[in-house]
């Protein structure tokens, strides 16, 4: 479900996000440039990435040679000896900063997919080189003497409105760099956020250690009510790591399904300690002091800027604003989320009664939920899966995307992509004109990050007039040789999920690269990707792509059974979701943080706190949250921006239904129109009302999720 995760977008957030094929100049010698296929020009159509030609030993003299370009740039910039004007200081910034931003968007996109040792070792020598370099940029002080004569100007410069929010954020961003500061609180700045780089790598990479190091082996009796193909893959990964028996990596996409489906409790909870457990056992992977330190670091450096606390400084750059409105809305979803999950839990140990449990455990829930769903829904996931094969699922989401874009996708098999199997597709208008191009790396490897996101490998920019050209990367189990995939419902939702990013990065128009596509408040971000979503189980949808191998559709009345589940277990799964959002805003709305500090008991009293439920768990305990660890930023005080964005999403879908319906072609041109090509060059609450006609309310999201107390479901009609 991450967006931006990427340290390219994270450290280089505001003046150093767009990448761009421009010429080399000459100052590169021409040996590095010709031997060095990420220095010279690529090639055209697309200008994209030369993936195919790119030994691992060229990205550190690339990085060198682009840095040095940038930082060149720069320079000529704060020492231009001219008056400053908004051409020859802000938009010469976004000019600056393409030469680096284009190399550091073909090297993150491998960090998350295709992390090798070597890479590794690469982004471990130019993570602090960058936190460097973006607070030097900052705390240039000529650089901000001219940035800060034009923010005073800003009434008289006669700037477009796109203009004049390029402005505003370039401003605001040296601010929070430190660039207001004096002398030793500067120095300090740029102190903490190369610490805090070199952090997040190190968390992220205790992380997969640990995840290593607690591989759960199992016997033939603990993997009892796995389906075949799943007791194979264990199998399989057991023997290529030279043991008897099954192997469960504890990762998301490994252990859900086994929790779900296992009929073996110990294995259960063997295979449940290890998934939560991660990063939290006593060994050298544990990340507490990791944690400690970083929180620490936060509200040091928040503290600096004149925050009270590091939620304060984050949320400046928020459509919620406070932490105080972001914990509002979300008490607002927890509370009837609670007393939901409350029910659900009584309803599971009914059944569980029978199998002789007197309390249902965190390891119980899934498998419970399960068999419940099977009782009142009668069908289970292997029955689904059947009907959900990759390839139809690939063929559903560009139909959909068709049928409310115009938009055609095409796959571009001359084009090779990062690694091998990712696959290049080749995005256009009806009439033809070309979008951008999109990378499809769908099936897990053993180098790529957990989870499932969206990166923008080159960001549209309108000054260059470059398409973008975007990746999704999930972690789906690769199908046995000879055999295609099948989804999950859920597999199917990411899939939609992850395009719904893609096209808001796809169909940016913007002028400027650094407010394009998906640069946009991260409370905003997940707003496009969610709405795309509500596709996934759409009729005409499923009707023409859910098929199974015989070619038959998937019945009706499963399609009924699959659509009266969704407000199924809806307790829990907000629960999970919102204990994480809540336990995130709290610790970083810490004002004193002391030596002492001990982060799983915060997390421990924390949940206490918000009676939440131990049978029910957080989507994410600390020492996994990669959201908020694995960076100097990333998500920090902005796991809330799931919940906000979910309500956005809930009450924009309300447009098309009040409208006539899913294939309305007005409103989804409406949505682009105001909505995914704007970027951020207005604020969102502006974009929101301008495509919905006014401000979000939270009853759309209770509604879809059956959180509404009895009585208070008014349709949408009548609101
Ligand atoms: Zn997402």
């Amino acid at each position: 479900m991450r967006s931006l995760t990427s340290l390219l977008a994270l450290l280089l957030a505001g003046p150093v996000l767009a990448q761009a094929a421009v010429p080399l100049p000459a100052a590169v010698p021409s040996p590095v440039r010709s031997a060095n296929p990420l220095l010279g020009e690529w090639a055209p159509p697309f200008r994209q990435p030369p993936f195919e030609s790119i030994r691992t030993d060229q990205w550190l003299p690339a990085f060198d040679a682009a840095m040095g370009e940038t930082r060149a740039a720069i320079d000529r910039i704060a020492n231009n000896p001219a008056p400053p004007t908004f051409a020859n200081t802000i938009e010469a910034l976004e000019w600056a900063r393409l030469p680096l931003a284009r190399v550091s968007g073909a090297f993150f996109t491998l960090t998350q997919a295709d992390g090798t040792p070597e890479i590794g070792a690469i982004e471990e020598k130019i993570s602090p080189k960058l936190a460097r370099f973006s607070s030097d940029t900052w705390l240039n002080a000529k650089l901000w003497g001219r940035v800060k004569t034009l923010w005073d100007a800003r009434a008289t410069l006669n700037l477009t409105p796109e203009q004049a929010r390029l402005l505003e954020i370039t401003q605001r961003n040296f601010v929070r760099g430190g660039a207001a500061l004096s002398g030793d609180a500067r120095a300090r700045i740029a102190a903490i956020d190369e610490r805090l780089s070199g952090l997040g790598v190190e968390f992220s990479q205790k992380l997969v250690a640990d995840q290593k190091a607690n591989e759960v082996l199992l016997s033939e009796a603990e993997v009892a009510g796995l389906p075949a193909d799943a007791r194979a893959g264990a199998a399989e990964k057991a023997k290529a790591a030279g043991k008897a028996g099954y192997l469960v990596v504890p990762t998301r996409s490994e252990v859900e399904p086994f929790l779900t489906l296992a009929t073996n409790r110990a294995a259960r909870e063997k295979v449940w300690r290890a998934f939560v457990m991660r990063g939290d056992n006593p060994n050298a992977n544990n990340s507490g002091a990791v944690i400690r330190e970083m929180l620490k670091l936060r509200l040091e450096r928040a503290k600096l800027l004149g925050y009270n606390s590091y939620a304060d400084y984050a949320l400046e750059n928020s459509m919620a604003k406070t932490p105080q409105a972001a914990t509002r809305l979300m008490m607002e979803v927890y509370r009837p989320a609670l007393a939901k999950a409350r029910e659900e839990e009584a309803d599971l140990l009914t059944l569980a009664g029978a199998d002789g449990l007197t309390r249902l455990e965190a390891w119980d829930w899934r498998y419970y939920a399960e068999k419940v769903r099977q009782q009142r829904y009668a069908f289970d996931e292997g029955e689904l899966k059947q009907y959900l094969a990759m390839p139809n699922m690939e063929a559903a989401l560009w139909d959909t995307t068709q049928r409310l874009f115009g938009l055609k996708v095409t796959e571009r098999p001359d084009i090779p992509g990062y690694v091998q199997g990712v696959r290049v597709f080749e995005v256009r208008e009806a009439d033809g004109r070309h979008v951008g191009l999109f990378y499809a790396d769908w099936f897990t490897r053993p180098t790529k990050q957990p989870g499932a996101w969206m990166n923008e490998i080159r960001e549209q920019n309108g000054m260059l007039g470059l398409a973008p050209i975007v990746a999704n990367n999930c972690n789906y189990t690769p199908p046995p040789p000879g055999q295609v995939a099948l989804l999950s419902m859920d597999d199917v939702d990411t899939l939609f999920h992850e395009f719904g990013h893609a096209l808001h990065g796809l169909l940016s128009n913007t002028r400027y690269a650094s407010l394009s596509g998906t640069n946009v408040y991260r409370d905003f971000v997940e707003f496009p990707s969610q709405v795309y979503e509500h596709w996934t189980t759409n009729p005409d949808i499923l009707a023409t792509h859910a098929k199974n191998a015989a070619g038959q559709p998937m019945p009706a009345a499963l399609i009924d059974k699959v659509k009266a589940a969704s407000t199924f277990n809806q307790g829990y799964l907000t629960v999970q979701q919102l204990s994480s959002a809540l336990v995130d805003m709290e610790i970083h709305s810490l004002t004193e943080i002391p030596d002492t500090f001990d982060p799983m008991a915060f997390e421990a009293q924390a949940l206490k706190r918000m009676d939440m439920l131990e049978a029910v768990g957080m989507r994410h305990r600390l020492p996994q949250f990669s959201h908020l660890f694995s960076s100097p930023e990333g998500y920090a005080a902005g796991y809330y921006s799931y919940t906000w964005s979910e309500v956005l999403e809930a009450d924009a879908y309300e447009a098309w239904l009040e409208a006539r319906g899913p294939w309305d072609t007005d409103v989804a041109a409406r949505y682009r129109r105001e909505i995914l090509s704007v970027g951020t060059t207005r604020p969102p609450e502006e974009s929101y009302v301008a495509f919905r006609g006014r401000m979000p309310t939270a009853d759309a999201l209770l509604k879809n999720r059956g959180l509404l107390p009895p009585g208070k479901g008014a349709p949408a009609a009548a609101r």
